[in-house]
């Protein structure tokens, strides 16, 4: 079978003529052996929504420690609430940062906050790289700093 599908039942060039198994097969049947089978459908990814807020003072922000369990468990993150299903309210948001997980994609929008809340840190936005954001929480605070940028130049 295995040498079958490497000579003769190539995805794209079939030689069913020259095939043992033609007489019973759909696909040579069917007149276009080549669209055979069917590719398969990529998985939708459903989407999530979280709001992360944005808290800064004299050169330094609020970062917090996720929990323990679920993802991204144990790492520094910027503050907000769960991530839900459903896309949160409408908030003036400083920027909107699209993150693909392997199960799911995220939308997360980050907003300006006063209150630091939860247990966290003040951070120096001089030394943010030592805080060991993943990769989701440093392109958002990367997308906050680069859209300031912008807006002074
Ligand atoms: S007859 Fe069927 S099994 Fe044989 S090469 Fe054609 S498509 Fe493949």
């Amino acid at each position: 079978m295995m040498d079958l599908g490497a000579t003769i039942c190539r995805p794209k060039s079939p030689d069913c003529p020259a095939c043992p198994l033609n007489a019973g097969c759909s696909a040579f049947a069917s007149g276009e052996p080549e669209r055979f089978p069917a590719p398969k459908r990529k998985a939708v990814r459903p989407a999530r929504y979280g709001v992360a807020h944005w808290i800064e003072r004299s050169g330094s922000i609020w970062l917090v420690r996720r929990p323990a369990k679920g993802m991204l468990g144990g790492m520094a993150a910027l503050p907000g609430p769960d991530w839900t299903d459903e896309p949160a309210p409408a908030e003036t948001a400083l920027v909107h940062v699209s993150h693909v997980f392997t199960h799911f994609h995220l939308e997360l929008a980050v907003v300006a906050s006063d209150s630091p809340t939860g247990e966290g840190w003040w951070q120096p936005l001089d030394r943010l790289v030592d805080a060991g954001l993943p990769t989701l929480y440093r392109r958002a605070a990367d997308s906050v700093l680069e859209a300031r940028s912008a807006l002074a130049a």
